[in-house]
């Protein structure tokens, strides 16, 4: 068996390759050499090259070791057998037996049949995949990490020239439909709602390296220290010079991303790659590679979203490192109205462009929890995320109309849509006049039953929303969403300054504040639990609050001393029974002892309530009535529950609907329960933001709803239309009925009695 190969003997590879890269031979000549090389250097009897062409194909376009006839014959589809495996999931594969693995598809005209091992990685560039650089044995053989590792730089080189054009036509690799200049809308994922019009801009962070192979490590080391002092410099200047509002979660945002710059592993790998005989630009590349890489199998959203940041701080270093100031030419754009379309960003990013010119973002990834769209929200431009190749179906300065709240973008619309745009944008404008007409009005139905209508928010920015909507009040504050947008976990005078700011900003409205709900789609980047199979039902909220007290203990005792002579109401979520509400129920009372002890000021008032969004919780609703303060429904989770039905799974989104007549007569018991005992009861899941589910839920007997901030303006108009005695008995007739829902029944109800929906 051949030992691991060496850094002096992968810097000697990494040489012969460049060289032979740089030659003036044709195309074709220079890449069979370059498999000669590497089934040398690797002690591989086979060493072939595979790239992808239109239609997904993979191409064998050099070999040494198979059959010289295979070469420009051989092909495979994106996903088959081992090699499109390793293309299709850009992930290496190494393999002792291959053909004994299932997915091994063999070519007679290669004449593979006689190697048994093989070892292959994905050609990557930029996070597309352009080919298949694969190594084969005569034997079983356990090829190293080291091994993989190596062929892993060796390909990155090797992309360069795929990508440089001489083998395929760059538009090769565009999709069929993308490129007639036709009119075209997609649609993606709303992560900011509002409607705007621009010209695209194209934010490529393609940074175009000429040295990948380095003469002498040690000034490429000192080349990096040099460019990482350069970034910190212009990123301080950058942050202080931007346009954002000075305060809110997006600072928070600014400051883990700098915590990113310091990441002591991440420099760590750039140098190793140094080490190997990159130039310190192809060692940031390979790292950001080989973490895209990594970053795409791990299955917690919040955590693949870090890795934009370690992009947009690995591009922002290249371009230190290639003499480009450390902007991206892009934002040197001079069109005025920008609609900024990338493959991902990081927050830093977007603070390159001019902001006063930007009016909308494209995402061909991104989640709620990405950064930029953080920063994006506290600019208040609309955002669609997930808008699939977008980049290769657009061009520079083509006219893009972006619908945030219907997750859609036109590109290069035709007039029709510009017209409806321009008609939409009229009356979403008129719409907003009227909403905003009604917001010192309060929220009564036309026979005189007032509903309160309150806004969920997680970020301290979100919080001025009350005045701009004319809220009545907070009804969900969910305190792990600025946990979530932080570097580490706040201390407690940190969380203390917080939550006063937001009651200070509340100026005396009811604000209810949900104690941490991590866990689930809601990880904390600096906290890892161990995996699981089923995380909406796992180890999340109160769970995690009551296994680690001294998390939740910490954060009443800030949240006591925020609150300090004024009213403080709190609530848990995810409660599945009484045991546990009395649980983290005691726990406060000790906070409250400990507070007292010290001489601290006390919360003038206290109200403390539970989540309901187990369904468990309602069958031991009495015995829990008895000890709380009030019960807010989480309906989203709620409904999760009650049709076993994943949330967050698109292809489930419109099985089941929340107008269902059993969701209805649920929280018509529920209702019922809590009037009996008395306890003021709300709900505080989407369901409620929908002006005709929030007439239901009217309808069933709730007063008391909390929503995203938008919609308070379209639930004001909806109930100050409403007849309530009318609602109330028709919607009596519908508990009962078998229907999938009632959704048709209810808006001829709304039409009937001219209910503004
Ligand atoms: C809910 O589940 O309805 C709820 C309001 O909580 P979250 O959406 O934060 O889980
Ligand atoms: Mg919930």
């Amino acid at each position: 068996m051949q030992p691991a190969l060496t850094s002096i003997s992968t810097r000697r590879l990494l040489a012969r390759v460049r060289d032979v890269m740089a030659g003036s031979a044709a195309a074709q000549v220079r890449l069979n050499e370059i498999t000669a090389i590497i089934a040398a250097e690797m002690s591989a009897d086979v060493c072939s090259i595979y790239v992808r062409r239109a239609g997904d194909v993979l191409e064998l376009f050099a070999t040494q070791g198979l059959k010289p006839q295979a070469v420009h014959r051989t092909r495979l589809r994106l996903g088959e057998g081992l090699v499109g495996d390793i293309a299709a999931n850009a992930r290496p594969l190494a393999i002792s037996d291959a053909h004994n693995h299932p997915q091994f598809a063999f070519r007679p005209e290669t004449g593979e049949e006689v190697f048994r091992s093989l070892m292959g990685v994905p050609i990557l560039r930029d996070g597309k995949v352009l080919g298949t650089l694969a190594m084969q044995k005569t034997e079983r053989y356990q090829f190293t990490e080291e091994e993989v590792e190596v062929l892993q730089t060796v390909a990155m080189v090797v992309a360069e020239m795929v990508a440089g054009g001489e083998l395929v036509g760059r538009d090769e690799l565009l999709p069929a439909d993308g490129i007639g200049l036709l009119p075209l809308r997609i649609r993606g994922m709303r992560l900011n709602g509002g409607m705007a019009m621009g010209q695209a801009v194209l934010h490529q962070h393609e940074v175009k390296i000429d040295r990948l192979v380095a003469e002498d490590p040690v000034a490429e080391q000192r080349r990096l220290s040099r460019a990482l002092a350069d970034m910190h410099t212009a990123l301080d200047r950058l942050f202080q010079e931007s346009l954002l509002p000075g305060y809110g979660e997006h600072r928070e945002v600014l400051e883990a991303y700098r915590m990113f710059a310091e990441d002591a592993g991440w420099l760590q790998r750039i140098r190793e790659a140094i080490a190997t005989g990159l130039t310190a630009e192809a060692g940031v590349k390979k790292v950001q590679s080989d973490l895209r890489l990594r970053m795409a199998q791990v299955p917690d959203p919040y955590l693949r979203e870090r890795v934009h940041d370690l992009e947009d701080l690995a591009n922002r270093l290249l371009h230190h490192l290639t003499g480009a100031n450390g902007i991206v030419s892009a934002a040197a754009s001079p069109v005025t109205e920008m609609v900024l379309i990338a493959r991902s960003m990081g927050p830093a990013e977007l603070l390159d462009y001019d902001l006063a010119r930007l009016r909308a973002l494209v995402l061909e990834e991104g989640s709620h929890a990405s950064h930029v769209a953080v920063i994006a929200r506290a600019l208040d431009i609309p955002v669609v995320g997930h808008a699939r190749d977008v980049l290769l179906r657009i061009e520079e300065n083509d006219l893009v109309i972006v619908d945030g709240d219907n997750a859609q973008v036109f590109l290069r619309p035709g007039e029709d849509v510009v017209a409806t745009f321009h008609e939409s944008i009229e009356a979403r404008r008129q719409r907003a006049a009227g909403y905003a007409a009604l917001r010192d009005l309060p929220a009564t139905t036309c026979d005189g039953e007032h509903v309160s209508v309150n806004i969920n928010v997680g970020l301290l920015g979100d919080v001025q929303h009350l005045d701009h909507w004319g809220a009545d009040g907070i009804g969900l504050y969910r305190t792990e969403v600025p946990f979530m947008v932080r570097a580490g976990f706040p201390d407690v005078e940190s969380q203390c300054e917080l939550y006063a700011k937001v009651l200070d900003q509340a100026a005396g409205r009811p604000v209810v504040f949900r104690t941490l709900d991590v866990g689930g789609d809601k990880m904390l980047p600096y906290w890892k639990p161990a995996p699981e199979e089923n995380p909406a039902m796992g180890w999340r909220a109160i769970r995690v609050s009551l296994d680690r007290p001294a998390m939740l203990r910490q954060q009443m005792r800030a949240l006591i001393r925020a609150a300090g002579g004024r009213e403080l109401r709190l609530m848990f979520p995810m409660v599945a029974d009484v045991s546990e509400f009395e649980a983290a129920r005691s726990l406060l009372g000790m906070e409250l002892a400990r507070e007292e002890r010290r001489g601290g000021i006390l919360p003038a008032s206290l109200k403390v309530g539970a989540m309901l969004e187990v369904p468990s919780l309602a069958f031991q609703l009495r015995a829990l009535l008895a000890k709380v303060d009030f019960i807010s429904v989480g309906s989203n989770d709620l409904l999760q529950f009650l049709f076993g039905c994943d949330r967050g799974n698109p292809r489930l989104s419109e099985r089941y609907d929340p107008l269902s007549p059993l969701v209805l007569a649920f929280l018509r018991n529920v209702l019922t329960e809590c009037r009996a005992a008395r306890v003021p009861v709300g709900l505080c899941g989407e369901m409620a933001g929908r002006p005709l589910e929030a007439m239901a839920l009217i309808g069933i007997g709730y007063r008391d709803l909390s929503v995203a901030p938008p919609a308070v303006g379209p639930l004001k108009a909806m109930i100050r239309s409403l007849d309530c005695q009318a609602l109330r008995r028709y919607v009596e007739s519908l508990y009962d009925l078998p229907d999938h829902n009632v959704r048709e029944r209810l808006r001829s109800f709304a039409r009937d009695h001219g209910v503004a929906l």
